[in-house]
C-alpha cells in the first residue's frame, strides 16, 4: 500500500468536496510532519484528544496492540477509546486469553466484530476450508472474515487507530503517522509505525504488559489458528513466511488500498 494510494480522495461529488477533501488531506499531512517523530503516546493523545468519541483502535491482540492498550490507559485515554477485535471464528485460544487478561487488568470491554456467516456455514457454502483452496480462497476467506466485517464496524467513525508498522514491509517504509483513509473515509493513526520489535518487547517488558504467549513459541506474527494461515517460523526465517507459507499472501486485506481490496471483494468471487 503505498501512501499515495492511501490517501487519493474518493471520487467526490463536487469541485467544493473535492476541495474540501483535498485540504483535510493536506492539514493531515503538517499534523503527520508535526507528529513524525513524536513518541507514540503524543499520537496516541492526539488521535483521542481530536476525535473522540468517534475513535477506535483495531486490535489484534498482538505486541502492537497490547502496547497501545497499556499506553491509553496510562494516558487516561482508554475509556474514550473503542477498542474492537476481528474474531474471525478461528482464532487462537491464546488470543482470546491474551484478550480476557488484557480487560481483566485494564478494566475495559473489547468490541467483538465478525462476519454474519459463521466459520461452519462458511464451510459447508464453500465445500470445506477457504484456506484449504489456495491463494484466491485465503483472500475470499480474508474478505469476508476480515476486511468486510471491519469496514462494516469503521462506517460512521472519525478515524482509526492500528499498529501498522514501517519495519513490517517495504512497502510501508514511508507509510506517514497520521493520513486519509480513502478506503474507510476517515482519518488513520499509525503511533507505533517507527517502532521496531526490540522497542516493542523493551516496553512490553518494562511496563509489565500480558502478551500472547505464542511469541514465546515460535509465533512472531499470529493470526488465525488453521496449518495455513500461521504457524511458527524457525530462527533465521523471515518472521512473516509463517503466514500463509508459500501462498505469496503478505495482507489481510485490511490495510490495502480501494483498487486491492477489489481483487479480493467477495462479489466478484
Ligand atoms: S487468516 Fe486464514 S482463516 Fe483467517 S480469515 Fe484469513 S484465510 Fe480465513
Amino acid at each position: 500500500m503505498s501512501t499515495v494510494e492511501q490517501q487519493q480522495a474518493q471520487p467526490a461529488e463536487s469541485d467544493a468536496d473535492a476541495a474540501e477533501l483535498q485540504q483535510k488531506i493536506d492539514e493531515l499531512a503538517a499534523v503527520a510532519a508535526d507528529l513524525e517523530n513524536k513518541p507514540p503516546q503524543d499520537i496516541l493523545r492526539y488521535a483521542v484528544e481530536h476525535y473522540r468519541p468517534g475513535v477506535s483502535l483495531a486490535c489484534s491482540f498482538g505486541m502492537q496492540s497490547v502496547v497501545m492498550v497499556d499506553m491509553l490507559k496510562q494516558l487516561d485515554l482508554l475509556n474514550d477509546t473503542e477498542v474492537f477485535y476481528l474474531d474471525t471464528g478461528v482464532l487462537f485460544a491464546e488470543t482470546h486469553q491474551t484478550r480476557l487478561r488484557l480487560q481483566e487488568k485494564y478494566g475495559f470491554r473489547a468490541v467483538r466484530v465478525a462476519a454474519d456467516l459463521s466459520w461452519d456455514h462458511q464451510q459447508k457454502k464453500f465445500g470445506g476450508h477457504l484456506y484449504e483452496q489456495g491463494a484466491e480462497g485465503v483472500d475470499k476467506c480474508c474478505y469476508m472474515r476480515k476486511v468486510e466485517p471491519q469496514r462494516k464496524h469503521l462506517r460512521g467513525k472519525a478515524a482509526w487507530i492500528t499498529g501498522m508498522r514501517r519495519g513490517h514491509n517495504p512497502s510501508r517504509a514511508n507509510m506517514p503517522v497520521v493520513l486519509w483513509d480513502a478506503v474507510n473515509g476517515m482519518v488513520k493513526f499509525n503511533p507505533v509505525a517507527l517502532w521496531d520489535d526490540k522497542q516493542m518487547w523493551r516496553y512490553i517488558h518494562d511496563q509489565k504488559v500480558p502478551y500472547n504467549p505464542l511469541y514465546d513459541q515460535g509465533y512472531p506474527s499470529i493470526g488465525c489458528n488453521t496449518p495455513v494461515c500461521t504457524r511458527p517460523v524457525k530462527e533465521g526465517e523471515d518472521p512473516r513466511s509463517g503466514r500463509w507459507a508459500g501462498l505469496g499472501k503478505t495482507e489481510c486485506g485490511i490495510h490495502l488500498d480501494g483498487n486491492q481490496i477489489k481483487s479480493l471483494d467477495g462479489s466478484q468471487l
